[in-house]
């Protein structure tokens, strides 16, 4: 019997997570089509995806945007979705699309997402940001919709292997592992004068700029912390992180026997993108197996949270829960964006973070509207408290 095919919608195509998801469907033809892409900017790779996926419908973040994807080819046949967010709506709800991969960074996707789990359809989830702020609203529609979110983060893509099949109850904790980033094994005095550039040196994972920041902050695992708990319905307490350097475990559940399920592969995004997207079955696929002997040594250690307060300040927000996350989340996208543009040093991006957490009284956020609002104050406060400390430099 020939497979069925499934029907791919991808928000952030032409970013890393979206390219590596294109070459999995390019290794699986016969089971994976494109119908809908929407990219940011990058006008040029969109319109050769567009040439060679022949999408139903596409999007792009902005007008000039879509001038520019019209003067570098053929639109003919390809519905050109609105700008912004109702263009990420429109491409993730598209009636044709079966499986939506929300791979574009930041929060701009959160309403699209939404609309799609209204749909029905499947999520495979990439962008954490998402579940950070609304993973309340996010989980709870799913739930009501009897909509699947499959995690394609690395880490969460690992426990979710992991826990397949296991109940809830026979869980005591999940263990993210992390690389520990470029400045891993440094103090605090010794990331003072740190550059853009260097953090963007990541040791294992090639990854966007805004990310591969926040692997050097350990702001990502703090984030993951999060997402894992919407997930997976845990507690903050059950979610453990463990500094990997060789990013060869991916991550870990520990059962309450005190057995631990690991599981571990190539760090290539490709891996995750297609257990999603092949789930529930597992398909063979491009990837060479790990090479254990080659390897060699795994290491494991503790986080240090002194140098590196943001998983601390993440683990803060996450028990508080409510409005915390969201302002963690905005403030932090805030100061790497400070940060990247040369403006206040590495270890101001915490001190910005946690004089917002600080400022910030806790709400109730169950709406989208309350999600959001809370998200435009928290940006314009850490946008001054950046401006104050700017100042130092
Ligand atoms: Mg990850």
């Amino acid at each position: 019997m020939k497979p069925a095919m499934k029907r791919i919608a991808i928000l952030g195509s032409t970013g890393s997570i979206g390219q590596s998801a294109l070459a999995v469907v390019d290794a699986h033809p016969d089971r994976l089509q494109v119908v809908a892409l929407a990219a940011g900017e990058n006008a040029e790779l969109l319109a050769s995806q567009i040439a060679q996926y022949k999408p139903r419908i596409a999007a792009m973040a902005t007008g000039a945007a879509v001038d520019r994807l019209r003067q570098n080819g053929s639109t003919a046949g390809v519905t050109i979705a609105d700008t912004g967010r109702d263009g990420l709506v429109s491409v993730a709800t598209h009636v044709d699309a079966d499986v939506v991969l929300c791979a574009s960074s930041g929060t701009e996707a959160l309403e699209a997402v939404l609309a799609a789990i209204d749909c029905g359809k499947t999520i495979a989830l990439a962008n954490k940001e998402v579940l950070v702020m609304a993973g309340a609203l996010v989980t709870e529609a799913a739930s009501r919709r009897g909509a699947t979110i499959l995690p394609v983060d690395s880490e969460h893509n690992a426990i979710h292997q992991c826990l397949h099949g296991r109940s809830l109850a026979e869980i005591r904790r999940l263990v993210l592992t992390a690389s520990g980033g470029p400045f891993r094994g440094r103090t605090a005095a010794e990331l003072a004068a740190v550059s853009a550039a260097d953090a963007l040196k990541h040791p294992t994972w090639r990854m966007g700029r805004k990310i591969t920041v926040d692997s050097a902050t350990l702001m990502n695992k703090g984030l993951e912390v999060i997402e894992a708990r919407w997930l997976f319905g845990v507690r903050a307490d059950q979610i453990d992180v463990v500094i990997h350097p060789q990013s060869v475990v991916h991550s870990m559940v520990e059962l309450v026997d005190g057995s631990i399920v690991a599981q571990l592969g190539v760090t290539d995004m490709r891996l995750p993108i297609q257990y999603a997207f092949s789930y529930p079955e597992r398909w063979g696929g491009p990837l060479p197996p790990i090479d254990l002997a080659r390897a060699g040594r795994l290491e494991f250690e503790a986080p240090d949270t002194a140098a590196f307060p943001c998983l601390r300040l993440a683990y803060r927000a996450l028990e508080a829960e409510r409005s915390l996350p969201v302002v963690l989340n905005a403030a932090n996208e805030v100061a790497v964006a400070r940060f990247l543009d040369g403006r206040i040093s590495f270890n101001d991006i915490p001190v910005v973070i946690e004089r917002s957490l600080d400022a910030h009284r806790p709400a109730e956020v169950t709406t989208l509207a309350a999600v959001r609002a809370v998200d435009t104050w928290a940006r314009a406060f850490s946008q001054d408290v950046a401006g104050t400390v700017e100042l130092k430099l």
